[in-house]
C-alpha cells in the first residue's frame, strides 16, 4: 500500500535531546531543507493546556519542538522549585502521541553551566500583578525564553493566555529585542467545571480542588457584571473579593483590573482590560484571568 506524505509524517519518530549542540544541529538540518519550526516552551507535567499549544504548533509548522525545563531562575527562594511536579516518561509519551518532532529536555547544568551574569529584564511590564508578588520571576522567564529562542530559533512560539502577564511580556520582549519569532497566543484550556488547567493543580486534594472553583466562578460573575454594563474597576474587584472571601480555603494574593497593553491598573473599564487574580488555595497558588473588550469577552 502506498504511504502518503501525510501518513509518513505521522509515523516520524520523536527525537529526545538533552544537549544544546545536538538540538541546534537537528533544527539546523530542518532549516536547510526549508522547513518551518514551531516551538512550545514548557516546564513539563503536561496537560491538555499544553496539548492545545502543541496541536496549534502542529497545524501551523512543518516541525514542532517542545522544551521541558523547570527553570530555577524564575522561582523565588521560598517557592516550589524543588517540589514542582515532574514526570519525564509521562511527558515523553504525551509529546510523542501529540506528534512532536523534537523534545528538548536539558539539565540545569546544560542550561546554566555557570552562574549567569547576563539577564533579560522587562522593566515596568514585569512589576505589577505576579511580578509584584514574585520578585525576579519575569527576569527569570525572559532570560530562559531568550536562551531557548537562541537555541531553537523558532518561526513561531506558542504561549497560553492563562499566563496573561507572561504572554504580554514575551510579546514585548520579542519586539524590543528583534527576535525573528512570531508569538502565538492560545486560549486557556479549562476542565469541564471551569477550573483552568495547571500543572500545579496536581498539588490540590479533592476538597481543595472543589474550593478552587471559586476562582473561575468569581471571574465568571465579574464578566457577567461587565456584560451588564459595570465599568467601575473597584466594584468589579470588590465583587470578586467578596465571592472568594466566602471560601475558607482560599486566600487572595491579588485581584486586579489592568489596561490590556500596559498592564497598569485602571479605575474604569474603557479600552480592552485584563481582569486577573492570584489566589492561594491552602498552600497552592493558582492564577486565572479573562480579557474584556467592549462587545467581546474571552473566558
Ligand atoms: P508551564 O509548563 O506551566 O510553564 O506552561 C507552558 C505553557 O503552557 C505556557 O505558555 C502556559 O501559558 C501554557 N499553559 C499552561 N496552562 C494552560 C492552560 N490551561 N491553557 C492554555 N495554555 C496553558
Amino acid at each position: 500500500m502506498a504511504v502518503t506524505v501525510k501518513n509518513a509524517q505521522r509515523v516520524r519518530k520523536m527525537i529526545v535531546a538533552e544537549r544544546i549542540k545536538e538540538t541546534r544541529e537537528i533544527i539546523g538540518s530542518w532549516r536547510k531543507q526549508g522547513l518551518s519550526v514551531g516551538f512550545v516552551p514548557t516546564m513539563g507535567y503536561l496537560h491538555e493546556g499544553h496539548r492545545a499549544l502543541i496541536n496549534r504548533a502542529r497545524q501551523e509548522n512543518d516541525r514542532v519542538v517542545v522544551s521541558l525545563f523547570v527553570n530555577p531562575t524564575q522561582f523565588g527562594p521560598n517557592e516550589d522549585y524543588e517540589k514542582y511536579p515532574r514526570d519525564f516518561e509521562r511527558d515523553r509519551e504525551i509529546c510523542e502521541k501529540a506528534g512532536v518532532d523534537l523534545l528538548f529536555a536539558p539539565s540545569v547544568a546544560e542550561m546554566y553551566p555557570s552562574r549567569n551574569l547576563a539577564f533579560v529584564d522587562i522593566a515596568e511590564l514585569g512589576e505589577g500583578l505576579c511580578g509584584a508578588k514574585r520578585p525576579g520571576h519575569f527576569r527569570g522567564v525572559c532570560t530562559v525564553v531568550t536562551k531557548l529562542f537562541n537555541i531553537v530559533l523558532p518561526d513561531r512560539a506558542y504561549f497560553g493566555e492563562k499566563d496573561a502577564q507572561q504572554l504580554a511580556i514575551i510579546r514585548r520582549m520579542t519586539e524590543d529585542l528583534n527576535f525573528n519569532t512570531r508569538i502565538v497566543a492560545c486560549p486557556t484550556v479549562r476542565d469541564a467545571d471551569g477550573l483552568a488547567l495547571s500543572s500545579r493543580n496536581a498539588y490540590l486534594s479533592e476538597v481543595e480542588r472543589k474550593a478552587a472553583l471559586v476562582i473561575p466562578q468569581s471571574l465568571q460573575a465579574a464578566r457577567q457584571a461587565m456584560d451588564g454594563g459595570e465599568r467601575d474597576a473597584a466594584r468589579i474587584i470588590g465583587m470578586i473579593r467578596e465571592m472568594i472571601a466566602k471560601e475558607p480555603l482560599a486566600a487572595i494574593d491579588y485581584i486586579e483590573v489592568v489596561d490590556g497593553e500596559t498592564l497598569k491598573p485602571v479605575s474604569r473599564v474603557e479600552g480592552p482590560v485584563l481582569v486577573a487574580v492570584a489566589v492561594f488555595v491552602s498552600k497552592t497558588r493558582l492564577i486565572d484571568n479573562f480579557w474584556y473588550k467592549e462587545g467581546s469577552t474571552c473566558f
